[in-house]
Formats: C-alpha cells, sequence, structure tokens
C-alpha cells in the first residue's frame, strides 16, 4: 500500500531525514515511535504530500506521491488550526465528505456516526471554539475517521486529551482498524500506546532522523486495555521499544534516563521500579 524508499529530506542545511525505507500492507496499523526531533511529523509531511522530499521516492499503492494523494486524511497534533472556527462542529465534520456521493442527509449521517464515535454526539450543533482542546482534537479525529480514507495519518492525535479519553481512543482505533480496510500510520510519543494499537512498530532515532528497528506486534489482534498490557509479550515489546528509544536520544538526562517520552500515569518500562 505504501512505500518509502531511501526518503531524505533537510531543512535548509539541517537533515531531517537520512534515507529512511519501509513498506506498509494495505489494513496495517503502523506505529511510529522515536524521541522529539527524529522526523516524524516530516515523515508524515512527505507522506503526505506536503514537502517534496530532497531524495527517495514515496509510492501509494504502486504510484509515486507527488501531491497530496486522493483517499488521504492527516490528523494534526495541532488541532487548533484544524478546524474551521466558524462552522459547527457538525459541518466540520461533514465538509470533506462533499467529495464523497452521499447526499447532505448521508453525509449529516456519517458526521453524527463519527461524533458519536468519539464520545461528541452531544456537540454537533457547537462551534469548534466553544470546547476545549481535547474535544476540538476528537472533532479532528472524527472527521478523519467520516471520510473512511484509504490511508490515514496521525500525528500524535491524543496528546491533548486525557488519559481516559486517550484509552477510549485508542481502543476506538483498534475498532477502526478491525472493521474498516484503512491502512494507518500513527505517530506517538507513548511507547506503551505504540505496542498497545500497533500491528508494527517503526522506531525512528535522530540526528538524522533514521529508523533503529522495524518490529512486529505478535499479539493477538482483539486487545483488551488491562489483559493486553499484562501479556508477557507486551512487557518484552514495550522494554525493547523502550530501550531502543532510551539509548539512541541525545541529550540524555543524569543517570542515563531518556527524557520522558511516554504519557505520565503508565509506569515507563525503560526506567527502574
Ligand atoms: P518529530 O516530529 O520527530 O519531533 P520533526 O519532523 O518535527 O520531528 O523535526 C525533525 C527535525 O527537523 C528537527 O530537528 C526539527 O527541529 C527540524 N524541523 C522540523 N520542521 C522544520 C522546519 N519547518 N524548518 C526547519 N527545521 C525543521
Amino acid at each position: 500500500m505504501l512505500e518509502v524508499i531511501g526518503l531524505s529530506h533537510a531543512y535548509d542545511d539541517h537533515a531531517a531525514l537520512a534515507g529512511i525505507s519501509f513498506d506498509v500492507r494495505a489494513r496495517e496499523l503502523v506505529s511510529v515511535v522515536g524521541p522529539s526531533g527524529c522526523g516524524k511529523s516530516t515523515l508524515l509531511r512527505a507522506i503526505a504530500g506536503l514537502i517534496r522530499p530532497a531524495a527517495g521516492e514515496i509510492r501509494l499503492a504502486g504510484r509515486p506521491v507527488s501531491g497530496i494523494p486522493a483517499g488521504l486524511a492527516v490528523v494534526f497534533q495541532d488541532y487548533s488550526r484544524s478546524l474551521l472556527p466558524w462552522m459547527s462542529v457538525r459541518d466540520n465534520v461533514m465538509f470533506p465528505l462533499r467529495r464523497r456521493a452521499l447526499g447532505r442527509a448521508g453525509r449529516r449521517r456519517a458526521a453524527d456516526a463519527a461524533l458519536a464515535e468519539v464520545g461528541l454526539a452531544e456537540a454537533a450543533g457547537r462551534f469548534p471554539w466553544q470546547l476545549s482542546g481535547g474535544m476540538q482534537q476528537r472533532v479532528a479525529i472524527a472527521r478523519a475517521l467520516a471520510y473512511r480514507p484509504s490511508l490515514l495519518l496521525m500525528d500524535e492525535p491524543f496528546g491533548s486529551v486525557d488519559a481516559q479519553t486517550r484509552e477510549d481512543l485508542e481502543d476506538l482505533l483498534l475498532r477502526v482498524r478491525a472493521d474498516t480496510d484503512m491502512t494507518i500510520l500513527l505517530v506517538t510519543h507513548d511507547i506503551d500506546e505504540s505496542v498497545y494499537v500497533g500491528d508494527r512498530i517503526l522506531v525512528m532515532g535522530r540526528a538524522p532522523g533514521r529508523v533503529l528497528a522495524d518490529l512486529a506486534v505478535d499479539l493477538p489482534t482483539a486487545r483488551d486495555r488491562i489483559e493486553t498490557r499484562e501479556l508477557p509479550a507486551f512487557i518484552r515489546l514495550r522494554s525493547a521499544v523502550g530501550r531502543l528509544v532510551r539509548d539512541n536520544a541525545p541529550g540524555l538526562v543524569a543517570g542515563g534516563r531518556s527524557a520522558p517520552d511516554a504519557r505520565s500515569g503508565h509506569p515507563q518500562p525503560d526506567r527502574p521500579g
């Protein structure tokens, strides 16, 4: 579905990505994890056709990406800039559906179903500026889901929601993966999350950005937020990813530990205690 071949990119003379290659199969959910500044957002921008990489190639379904691909949806980290303030929440979600042959009633149904999935059925008639940051981010997620893209790119989509909502949204993503044909690339700082939702994990290192490891997530497809995290395979993988991130993150704090990378409230396997 997606092929990234020898992708390099630099901002002025600052190398952000150095020869990244990987493939993603259709319907896979691939987590991309790595320290801040390793080029995760740059990678997504290149796949979305928003920047032209200095070298290398990106292919979607066999065709080189040379602009914004059809059938793509992106959930950006910066929710505050992704919604149209003069449109209601429902209209924001319906907006990209103009391209779908659904009719107004069909678009409205799709938007309302997606809003219900992210727990915002009640907010459909409100405006983005009347919602908290976390709610706005869930609207952006609903808009992407309603569109039913073939490729969904998500850049830290759960960064601004509370821990409980975040777990709900992780489970929503697992349902989407099971029930639809979407291929999903999820950039996350959160090592725990990268394992819990992923079929595969790309671990990136920085200076400049490269792929350190491409790990298969050898866990049952049906996941449970408590039981899956108790499985030895989960714990082993979380530790392996944690070590890779820790050992390849420049700017280590005293004691040789990495800067905080996972959300608070979750034990970090790479730390004593
Ligand atoms: P990540 O998403 O992993 O935090 P980014 O892709 O945002 O990493 O950034 C990779 C590197 O490129 C960083 O060193 C960052 O400072 C730099 N960078 C990102 N965007 C720009 C830009 N628009 N102009 C200049 N440098 C940038």
